[in-house]
């Protein structure tokens, strides 16, 4: 071995698997590779191209050297056996198995004591590359999402790395905000609960989200992830929650955020407000609606339209929310729909009865001796009819804008009230086509509120109970006895039509689990409007991936309401605001703000609760302090990470704002990738991002969410560390799961389950097995063993072509983050293609062409090259299987300056070698040819073997004809090739191959095997197949009539002859 360094210790002292191989003998280690590595390269094969006729007979061929040394292990008498000291079986320390579970975290410490991450990214001297990462919830297990979200990071910054770039990664996390506050209380039982201070809380919360962190973190490493994981950024970190401050304070002295009254999500379940992202709609949510009536008092006075009916005419509402009837400020119609003037015709009687539906209810309205006259959309008339069960009577039609200014009397107070033109929300796919307006209680009610100045009524306290406001309802629930109470009162006023349970979609707080309501309270909000136009501008000089993205984002950046950034809890960064005592006027200026900032950036924030308001106050106001009181607002956790780039890019050495690139699951478009456009927009006029890659979802293998529920949830531990029963979850490890993420498009949701993960433990043992065949056969390289490019055979030249355009296609695949494709590639290339041809033809050459010879050391050019390229392409996905294969190398290698790469991600991307890729396209299109005459001679060979003429491919002679005689004539001239590995037969992996120029002479027609096969689809060859001339050299197991005609070595060939007559033979065969 070639470094004698720590961690080549390392892998022999604690990787069993290893010691057990380097205590056997060489022979028998030679012995077990040999047998291992040609059952392995059987079944990969087979396995990927199961219809190929190559796979039965695969086991027969091509086996001479390796079968030789098997036989002989097994004590087979193969004549003396004197010659297998002369073939060079691979030899390697890297393991068949990967026993992750030892190997990786063995490999991780590696990287840890010798700060391979932090030494690569400073040494690099490209561009600097940063990727900022969204800080996960500090609350709970990591589950598949943060599996995919963080390993696709891990994959894109250590492709970074390798290309030179400094990349300078700071994990994050998201500490404040209820779940966490609500974990802490649900923890305490209700004493302590009670004697829970602010303070306490905080304590607590904190504890518990740093407690949080170092689990997660830990497991984040387990992945194999790299990043600053001695500095991350926590959202509870004083210094973070001073530039949070410090973002809020730009945005106040700019004009952007205000406080007002407005109709937000309020959960009653947890008093407090909720964000859109902090909703659910799960399935079944059933209210009580109601159809009302409102009566008409008095029309326009120039209209005079609609006098005819009145005073029995009404408005007909429904509302799905009757406890925001005492809110009512008016009745919006569309302008555009036709409504019409019907007649409710009597009750019929004899119908009651036959309703099934003992939900559905029918007010006394309907019941009472006069015929009323409603208003309801024309388009509604039949439905109406048939849910009332009453014949409604069109009178007369109007337009929504005729009805604009009718008034109508309040159905509880008895005020007037204005009928208004509402918006498109206004449609007559259900209800009677007027909405119930309450801008109190309502977004688009609260927008057509502000067009005609209506009242924000809002008589509902934090508990969701009615306030003395609500006059006689004052105290009920209004979700409960509170929305009953409104349907009787309206009921006895004669004002129901109809009541009947409605399942739709309705707001559920995502951690209560328990419905929301919308209620206008006083919150601080970011104006969004002040600054969407520049919102809009950033969106479009990002660069979006998947390009769809772009929309979504700008769909819900263009559409989105003011932003309201103020909650009621404990656990969160304080809204830096005082009010005064009486007059309720806030207090929140430069100085104010700045002054908060610089005591939080010292003491953190907790500080707000403890110290008082002569310290928090700045030194003008001092003397005042007595005139005002302390907000007890937090900010919007949306707030908190939305300042990320502020607290982190900007703050921290290294990094610098905009980032490169933002990678988050798609929900983060209204979420993280939201907040930190509008904050950034907000103050600094552009994205804190260049780029933003979004990835979907995990769902189980059959398309489903995982859900305890269901028992179909993967836990990337389990995938890691292997679960209870071995057998059915084994353990994997984070290389096999990280391969499993770079197989998924994760452009859209992507698909995991156990078939996928055996199919992925699949590829990664071939993956292994092709590096390992690669290893075992360098074990003797050196650099200076290069054989110059010129002078390489031709099938080694064409290898290398190959190489560099794989090479070059996976650079542009990471290029534009298309890791899938990548897995495809690698698949294709070094599990098929080199094990199907070029490996398989290599062995011949690499076993018994001669230790030094020029054949054996041509190949190894061509497999060292193979080597390095892929063990680096594949780093960023498989990094330990990568560094495993690069602590095992059996040669040096250097990155100039005589430095050595110790660790496989100080190397660098290989470079584009051009030369390689100057292989001429004439020559291209005639491998092509005879990788396809290939696969027809193998069909060949496979009949002539079911026929029981040949068993070996190496008793084989192959005769081809073909017409073509441009073809004839490259073909013959291959079957006389001057370079040994590039003749026919070799390619074939048969003794001898002859080119017939006719196939009517008599020999042609005695030739026992022979047909017709296309090639390319359009060439025709005539393939025969007879037994090859000579005996079977005893070393390398080719036939040859010159077999016998070496009187110091009677049993070789003539290529063996000459390999064995430059060295001697030594006493070693009497020694077995
Ligand atoms: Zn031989």
């Amino acid at each position: 071995m070639a470094m004698q360094t720590s961690h080549t210790v390392l892998s022999l002292r604690s990787c069993s698997s290893f010691r057990k191989t380097s205590s056997l003998s060489i022979i028998d280690f030679q012995r077990r590779s040999a047998i291992e590595l040609s059952s392995l390269f059987d079944f990969t094969y087979c396995h990927i191209n199961p219809r190929s006729a190559f796979c039965t007979q695969s086991k027969r061929r091509s086996r001479g050297p390796v079968m030789a040394a098997k036989k002989e292990a097994k004590g087979t008498k193969q004549g003396d056996g004197k010659y297998k000291h002369t073939v060079d079986l691979p030899k390697t320390t890297f393991g068949m198995r990967a026993n992750s579970a030892v190997r990786e975290p063995e490999i991780q410490k590696l990287w840890d004591e010798n700060q391979v991450f932090k030494k690569v990214a400073e040494r690099n001297n490209g561009a600097s590359f940063i990727l900022h990462d969204g800080p996960p919830y500090a609350n709970g297990d990591l589950h598949m999402g943060h599996a995919l979200n963080k390993i696709l990071k891990d994959i894109i910054n250590r492709y970074k790395l390798l290309q030179n770039c400094k990349v300078n990664y700071i994990p994050g996390w998201d500490c404040h905000g209820l779940p966490i506050e609500l974990k802490v209380l649900q923890s305490l039982d209700q004493e302590t609960r009670k004697e829970l201070t602010p303070l306490k809380l905080r304590a607590k919360a904190a504890k518990f989200a740093k407690a949080t962190v170092k689990a997660q973190m830990a497991s984040f490493k387990r992945f194999g992830v790299w990043a600053d994981w001695d500095n991350p950024y926590l959202t509870l970190d004083p210094e973070y929650e001073a530039a949070q401050i410090e973002v809020f304070g730009q945005m106040v002295f700019k004009g952007f955020i205000y406080r007002g009254r407005k109709p937000v999500h309020w959960s009653p379940s947890s008093r407090t407000a909720l964000a859109e992202a902090e909703l659910e709609y799960p399935e079944g949510h059933v209210s009580k609606s109601m159809y009302a009536i409102f009566k008409i008092l008095q029309t326009p006075t120039k209209d005079g339209l609609l006098d005819e009916f009145l005073p029995k005419l009404s408005l007909a509402i429904w509302t799905t929310t009757p406890w925001t009837i005492p809110a009512n400020a008016a009745v919006a119609v569309n302008p555009k729909l036709q409504y019409a003037v019907v007649e409710a015709l009597p009750f019929s009687p004899d119908t009651d009865s036959s309703l099934g539906d003992k939900d559905k209810r029918f007010g006394n309205v309907l019941k009472g001796q006069e015929s009323p006259f409603f208003i309801v959309a024309l388009d509604l008339v039949p439905t109406l009819e048939a849910k009332w069960n009453v014949k409604l009577a069109v009178k007369k039609t109007v337009f929504g804008s005729d009805l604009e200014n009718y008034r109508y009397a309040h159905p509880i107070n008895g005020q007037e009230c204005p009928v208004v033109i509402g918006g498109d929300y206004i449609t007559t796919e259900s209800g009677t086509g007027l909405v119930h307006t309450a801008p109190g209680h309502g977004q688009d009610d609260y927008i057509t509120g502000l067009k005609y100045g209506l009242p924000i009524v809002s008589p509902v306290d934090d508990e969701g109970k009615f306030t003395e406001e609500a006059g006689i309802f004052s105290g009920l629930d209004v979700l409960g006895d509170g929305n009953a109470s409104v349907i009787d009162h309206l009921d006895e006023r004669l004002s129901i039509v109809m009541v009947e349970p409605y399942k739709h979609k309705y707001p559920y707080d995502w951690r209560t689990k328990k419905p929301t309501i919308f209620r206008a309270t006083a919150q601080w909000f970011a104006s969004v409007e002040g600054f969407r136009e520049s919102a809009m501008n950033a969106i479009n000089q990002v660069t979006w991936t998947p390009s769809q993205a772009e929309n979504r984002i700008s769909t819900m950046t263009s559409s989105r309401s003011d932003w309201c950034i103020s909650r009621q809890r404990t656990w969160g960064v304080p809204i830096p605001v005082f009010y005064h005592a009486d007059t309720k006027e806030p207090l929140l200026n430069e100085e104010t703000v700045d002054h908060i900032k610089s005591i939080i950036s010292q003491k953190g924030s907790d500080a707000w609760w403890y110290m008082s308001l002569e310290e928090l106050l700045p030194e003008s106001y001092r003397d005042k302090a007595s005139d005002y009181v302390k907000g007890t607002d937090t900010m919007d956790v949306w707030f908190d990470s939305g300042s990320s780039w502020a607290a982190v890019l900007e703050n921290r050495n290294g990094l610098s704002f905009p980032a490169d690139l933002y990678v988050e699951g798609s929900d983060q478009h209204r979420g993280w990738f939201q907040s930190s456009l509008l904050t950034s927009v907000a103050t600094k006029g552009k994205a804190p991002y260049s780029g933003v890659i979004t990835h979907g979802f995990v769902l189980d293998d059959k398309g489903l969410k995982m859900s305890k529920s269901l028992g179909n949830v993967v836990d990337p531990r389990t995938i890691i560390e292997g679960g209870k029963n071995q057998g059915e979850a084994p353990s994997y490890g984070a290389d096999v799961l990280r391969l499993w993420v770079s197989s998924v498009d994760y452009t859209g949701d992507v698909l995991i389950g156990p078939q996928v993960l055996r199919q992925m433990s699949d590829m990664y043992r071939k993956l292994r097995g092709t590096l390992r065949f690669l290893l075992g056969n360098l074990h003797d390289w050196k650099a200076e063993n290069t054989i110059a490019y010129d002078e390489l055979p031709e099938i080694d030249q064409h290898a290398l072509f190959q190489l560099e355009s794989v090479v070059k296609n996976i650079k542009e695949s990471y290029e534009s983050y298309q890791f899938f494709k990548i897995f495809q590639i690698i698949q294709r290339f070094a599990i098929v293609d080199l094990s199907n041809f070029y490996f398989d033809v290599a062995k011949d050459r690499l076993y018994v062409g001669g230790a030094s010879s020029f054949t054996r050391r041509s190949c190894q050019t061509v497999l060292a090259a193979h080597l390095l390229s892929i063990v680096k392409v594949i780093a960023p996905i498989l990094p330990h299987l990568a560094e495993d294969v690069w602590q095992n190398l059996p040669f040096e290698y250097n990155i100039g300056n005589a430095d050595m790469a110790k660790f496989v991600f100080e190397s660098k991307w290989p470079e584009v070698n051009k030369r390689w890729l100057t292989f001429p396209q004439e020559e291209i299109d005639f491998w092509e040819k005879i990788l396809e005459l290939r696969t027809e001679v193998n069909k060949a060979l496979e009949s002539a073997r079911t026929g029981k003429l040949i068993g070996s491919s190496l008793e084989a002679k192959v005769y081809l004809h073909s017409s073509d005689d441009n073809l004839a004539a490259r073909l013959r001239n291959k079957c006389e090739a001057k370079v040994d590995a590039d003749s026919l037969h070799r390619i074939f992996i048969t003794s001898q191959v002859k080119i017939l120029s006719t196939l009517d002479d008599l020999s042609a027609k005695n030739i026992p095997y022979s047909g017709e096969y296309l090639i390319q689809g359009e060439n025709k060859i005539w393939i025969g197949v007879s037994r090859a001339e000579g005996t079977k050299c005893e070393r390398c197991w080719n036939f040859s009539p010159q077999v016998g005609s070496f009187i110091d070595h009677p049993t070789l060939c003539k290529r063996c002859y000459d390999v064995i007559a430059g060295q001697p033979v030594p006493a070693l065969a009497a020694v077995s």
